[in-house]
């Protein structure tokens, strides 16, 4: 049984070596996976807004407050946006 632990500290001693060795490459490595799983989740999230009613609508700028409301939202006065019949009334009335 001895023989075993031998042949496990010398695996342990040669990888503790490589890893000593080739570190900078490792780290390299696991900083690239970070960058990717990062990447990753952010075209997850990305995707998730996507599937949101919210993306396939453009936003417009209220041309009074200058809230951006989705275009569906906004009240349209011939070619001028606004957020909200507030803004319509406060834009006459000025
Ligand atoms: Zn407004």
């Amino acid at each position: 049984m001895r023989e075993i632990f031998v042949i496990l500290f010398v695996i342990l001693v040669l990888l503790g070596l490589t890893a000593l060795r080739y570190r900078k490459q490792i780290a390299g490595i696991l900083g690239l996976a970070r960058a990717l799983k990062d990447a990753k989740d952010a075209v997850g999230q990305s995707r998730t807004i996507s599937s949101d009613d919210a993306t396939s609508i453009p936003l417009v700028n209220c041309s009074k407050c200058g809230v951006w409301v989705p275009q569906n939202k906004a009240r349209k006065i011939g070619e001028i946006f606004y957020c909200s019949d507030e803004c319509v009334q406060l834009q006459k009335s000025s």
